[in-house]
This record gives C-alpha cells, sequence and structure tokens, in this order.
C-alpha cells in the first residue's frame, strides 16, 4: 500500500473529544483502568474518523498526549518539569509553552511511550489501513529544555536526547510498526539560522538503527501551536542538505503558505517519497474535493503520483474536530477522483 499512488496519510495527532480534555483537569480522580478506558475510547473515536475518511495510513490520533504529565517530557530523568509559562495572558502562541530545568543526567529508562501508543491502536484499529506512530526527534525535543550544566546549548541537550529516540524508535520496530515517522519541526523552523549538514547528521545518527527496517518519515512544517506559526516560513534554506536525510518520505507544509516553493518537491521526489500538505490545519475555511483535486494536480506537474503523498499540512490537533472530519473526506475524496483519472 505504501506503493499506491497519491497515498492519502495524517501528521500524528487529531483533535481530543471535549469530553477527554474534561478528564485532563480530573486527572487525580482517575484511576489507571479510568485512565486507560478513556484512551481507549479516545483512540477509538480518532480511528473511526480517519477510517470513515478512507485514509491509506493512520495513526492513534496521539490521544495519550492529552496531558501535560502524558507528554514526553514526564517520562525523563534529570528534568525538573517546569508548569508555568513565561507569558500567561494575552493572545496564544509558542513563547506561553513552558520549558523544563535540567537538574541531572537525561534518560528515559521507561521510553517514551510511543511503543505502548502503538499497541493499543494496533489493538482498536480495524485491518485495512497502513498504522502510523510518530515520536518527535531530539533537536524538537530540546527546544522545551533549558541548556545549563553539562548541556550548554541546544545541541548539547539534543546530543543528550539522542539515545531514548533511538531506543523508541529501535522497539517501536521490533514491536512491529512498519510505518514511523520523526517528527522535526523545529529543524524545518530554524534551519534558516542554523548549520543545515549538522542538523542532518543528528537526525540520521538518531535513525541509523531502524533505516531499511520500517517505512521512515519526517514531518518538517513551520510550527502549530495553538494554531499559530513560529519561524520564517521558506524550505529554501534546507535543501539541498535536507535531501541527505535518510528518510523514505518528506512531508511538507504547503496548504497554509498557498504552495510557495512547490517546485521543491521535484528534487525532494527524485530520492524519496514527498508527503505534501494539501489541507490547511489552521483554517476553519473546509476545503472541498475540487480544492484537493486542483492541488494534487499541481503537484503532479512536479513528481509523478507513485512519488507523491497527501495530507493535512501538520497533525489536526489544533483545528476543531468538526473541521478536522469534514476536511479529511474532502481529501481523500480529491485524491480518489485524481487518482481515478491516471
Ligand atoms: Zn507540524
Amino acid at each position: 500500500m505504501l506503493q499506491e499512488p497519491i497515498r492519502t496519510t495524517v501528521v500524528g495527532s487529531y483533535p481530543f473529544p471535549g469530553w477527554l480534555e474534561l478528564c485532563g483537569l480530573h486527572l487525580d480522580e482517575l484511576g489507571p483502568d479510568d485512565l486507560e478506558e478513556a484512551l481507549h475510547d479516545a483512540v477509538t473515536a480518532a480511528v473511526t474518523d480517519q477510517v470513515r475518511a478512507g485514509l491509506d495510513v493512520i495513526t492513534d490520533g496521539e490521544q495519550g498526549r492529552f496531558d501535560f504529565n502524558l507528554s514526553f517530557y514526564a517520562r525523563f530523568e534529570g528534568l525538573e518539569l517546569e508548569r508555568e509559562s513565561p507569558r500567561r495572558f494575552g493572545p496564544p502562541a509558542h513563547d506561553q509553552r513552558g520549558r523544563h530545568e535540567i537538574v541531572g543526567q537525561l534518560s528515559a529508562p521507561r521510553g517514551l511511550g510511543a511503543v505502548e501508543e502503538f499497541e493499543r491502536l494496533r489493538e482498536l484499529a480495524p485491518s485495512g489501513p497502513m498504522l502510523k506512530a510518530s515520536v518527535p526527534g531530539p533537536y524538537t525535543l530540546a527546544g522545551r529544555i533549558v541548556p545549563s550544566g553539562a548541556y550548554p546549548d541546544r545541541w548539547a541537550v539534543a546530543e543528550a536526547l539522542v539515545a531514548s529516540v533511538q531506543d523508541e524508535l529501535v522497539r517501536l520496530v521490533a514491536a512491529g510498526c512498519a510505518v514511523v515517522t520523526v517528527d522535526e519541526p523545529s529543524m524545518s523552523c530554524y534551519a534558516y539560522r542554523e548549520d543545515t549538514a549538522r542538523l542532518v547528521d543528528l537526525f540520521n545518527r538518531t535513525v541509523a538503527p531502524v533505516v531499511g527496517r520500517c517505512y521512515l518519515g519526517t514531518h518538517l512544517c513551520f510550527g502549530n501551536y495553538k494554531g499559530r506559526a513560529a519561524s520564517k516560513r521558506r524550505y529554501a534554506p534546507m535543501f539541498p542538505a535536507f535531501l541527505e536525510l535518510a528518510v523514505d518520505e518528506l512531508h511538507l507544509e504547503m496548504a497554509s503558505r498557498e504552495f510557495s516553493e512547490l517546485e521543491l518537491i521535484g528534487g525532494v521526489a527524485a530520492e524519496k517519497h514527498v508527503a505534501v500538505g494539501v489541507i490547511d490545519v489552521k483554517s476553519t475555511y473546509l476545503e472541498t474535493p475540487e480544492d484537493v483535486e486542483e492541488r494534487i494536480r499541481a503537484c503532479l506537474d512536479h513528481v509523478p503520483p507513485e512519488k507523491l503523498a497527501v495530507a493535512p499540512d501538520c497533525g489536526l490537533s489544533q483545528t476543531a474536530r468538526w473541521a478536522a472530519r469534514a476536511k479529511l473526506e474532502a481529501m481523500v475524496e480529491g485524491a480518489r477522483r485524481v487518482r481515478a483519472t491516471l
């Protein structure tokens, strides 16, 4: 199925049901069985929406990451978790996310939780769609940790996280996960001012043990916290360096950028599959199947259909659920119409 022309896929996250967010406010009142039941039900809802839309590749919607205490950072030893953000009022933006202090050697002896998420997804998903797991890469994870002591800068923090991410990837593949994404949106956000060869080297060393053992992708966007971008939204500074990323599929955000720099996907497709964001997750405008068809045809001016996948620009977690559902349905229908003409 991964050779399917114009494969329909998603980036990891999906909106939480309202009641799951309510659960997050009452975590102290839930026992472990209550929590697991809530997660089962939430993943079932996310899977149902994706399967109904008709996607070729689905995820668990990252429903288990609905609370700060269930996030990756709480699984690290050597971190003191900072709940309070530096700015608490005013318009939502990335500067309202708290950062964590290093208080010891960084390690994640219990893993990052993605394996358990994948196993839950496999239990609940019907046969048919491919199942994808997402793990954030070390450079992106490092962005919310304050460098200090033995870890003097972001690079040093990222290096310290490589082993934990790598271990999670190896265990995911061992558990039977065939489609894995290592999300590194911070690499795309800061490529314009960082050493791109160094970013690629960090990524490739992280994924090295699973290259060739699964279908590996990465997601490169420009930020979507509270539906806000966080960077100079240009892909040009990443290339050609990022063509060396050791992945089978590169995912790029295009819809919210009005398909600026679309011609770049031709160069990507010469090396690997390219997944193009054809759905704007930041807008409540509901793309129609005709919109999607037109966008896919614009992509096909640059890449052959067997090298192209389509997806939303980013995870759908910041999009209202009713809109997310409608957008996925339009995306799949638009792709189906183009496929029918191939
Ligand atoms: Zn993203």
